[in-house]
């Protein structure tokens, strides 16, 4: 008997960990910038699984540089080589202009692994004295889900009942460059300042425009490591390579631009694999990643065959088709055109983002549906986007989206918007 949704819903419900609130829809099929659901209907898909899928689902050159290396090699675990690790390393080092690159697999291991080698840099090149590193991170941040990452978390739900915390963290204001001065003043002890170009899980919001600038000179002057997590904004999602490159629209490390606030440690995962598989890399100079020399640090799985092809058809993709600049042109018509719409809005408070990485915030009182509501609503509409922090809704398309996919879906945005502003909405 085929099963049905409801089926898959009760499946996961009695039998797996209730730590995730999905919307109720199972999905069974993804193409580009469309997702299918177990009954058959067909999504826009709106969210690209945080940023992962911006080649689109599927996307032809990546899965059959996966299957083809699946029926080779998968594994081997670093005790050997394998042929396909060292040209993935010259690759990717190569194209966004970093000495070396460490492979990892998750997000969160990728950012171990910054605070790991960011410590470690400390005691062997600052001479700071043993156990007592300080990394700066910023309120409202995110990086993960490891027990050192929630302890710097300020976020109850990540980090309620999980201490005892790590130490050697210390938070100041996102976006306020002067506390990291004052902090940089004071305290002899930092060894990094570990940041989000844009501030994702807390509801995309980007810096004012010399902020990126400000933090990396403080960093250069004060010889602490910029550590630039761009897990959620790299690989072309806010209309450059890198949150970082500003303006720039390269196509591969833009080094040469004015724009380029270039950080002593890059943090990568999600897109770097398109969504198929879990990739992750920090890069850095050979200067800090020569800190970690061999037995200090690894993965099991981190840099195997499969995820080295895949890792730079994902990124050939991000290239051969300047999803740079597709983000940035599609992302100013949908900022714009739901600029105008909130102009007459009671329920949209800020349209705010950068490239296709974008939010909507709205106004919180009892007559006005909850984020939520409105996402539930969008998706008996055919499009699939998620709540975040607050009463905010994230839209992050896959990258590969064309215009005319995207007034389709500012269309089923704005009636749904406009249903709930004209009378009480019956969910
Ligand atoms: C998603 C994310 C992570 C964590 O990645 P996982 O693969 O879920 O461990 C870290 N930092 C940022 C900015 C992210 O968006």
């Amino acid at each position: 008997m085929t099963k049905t949704s409801d089926d898959y819903m009760e499946l996961e419900s009695a039998n797996g960990a209730h730590n995730y609130h999905p919307l109720p829809v199972v999905l069974k099929k993804g193409k580009g910038v469309y997702l299918w659901d177990v009954e058959g209907k067909k999504y826009y898909d709106f969210l690209a699984a945080y940023s992962a899928v911006n080649q689109g689902h599927c996307h032809p050159k990546i899965i059959a540089a996966m299957t083809e290396q699946a029926e080779k090699l998968t594994l081997t675990s670093r005790a050997f080589f394998n042929d396909q690790l060292g040209p993935y390393e010259k690759f990717t080092t190569d194209f966004f202009g970093f000495d070396k690159l460490l492979p990892m697999n998750t997000g969160a291991e990728a950012v171990e692994t910054a605070i790991k080698i960011a410590r470690k840099w400390g005691y062997e090149k600052k001479g700071i004295p043993v156990n007592n590193a300080k990394i700066v991170v910023c309120e409202n941040n995110f990086h993960g889900r490891t027990t050192t990452i929630i302890s710097f978390s300020n976020d109850p739900v990540a980090n309620e009942n999980f201490g005892p915390y790590t130490p050697g963290f210390l938070k100041i204001p996102y976006n306020n460059s002067t506390a990291l001065e004052e902090l940089l003043k004071t305290e002899p002890n930092i060894v990094g300042f570990l940041v989000e170009p844009i501030q994702g899980e807390a509801g995309i919001f980007p810096p004012s425009n010399s902020y990126l600038k400000e933090i990396k000179n403080l960093c250069t002057k004060y010889n602490i490591l910029f550590m630039a997590d761009e897990i959620q904004t790299g690989i072309a999602r806010t209309g450059s390579l890198l949150a970082v490159c500003g303006n720039c629209t390269c196509k591969n490390s833009c080094e040469k631009q004015e724009t380029y606030q270039r950080p002593d440690v890059l943090l990568l995962g999600k897109a770097l694999s398109g969504g198929t598989y879990p990739v992750s890399a920090v890069l850095a100079d050979n200067e800090i990643m020569d800190v970690i020399q061999a037995g200090q640090h690894g993965s099991t799985f981190g840099g195997n065959p499969i995820a080295s092809v895949v890792a730079i058809a994902a990124l050939q993709v991000v290239q051969d088709e300047n999803l740079m600049h597709n983000a940035r042109l599609l992302g100013d018509h949908f900022r714009t055109t739901l600029n105008d719409f909130r102009k007459n809005s009671k329920i949209v408070k800020e349209v705010r983002g950068r490239g296709l990485l974008n939010a909507i915030e709205l106004f919180e009182a009892p007559n006005i549906p909850s984020a939520w509501d409105i996402c539930i609503l969008l998706m008996k509409k055919g499009l699939l986007a998620k709540p975040t922090h607050g009463n905010i809704i994230r839209f992050t398309p896959p990258l590969v989206m064309n215009k005319m996919e995207l007034d389709a879906c500012l269309n089923i945005i704005m009636e749904t918007l406009s249903n709930c502003e004209t009378k009480t909405t019956t969910l």
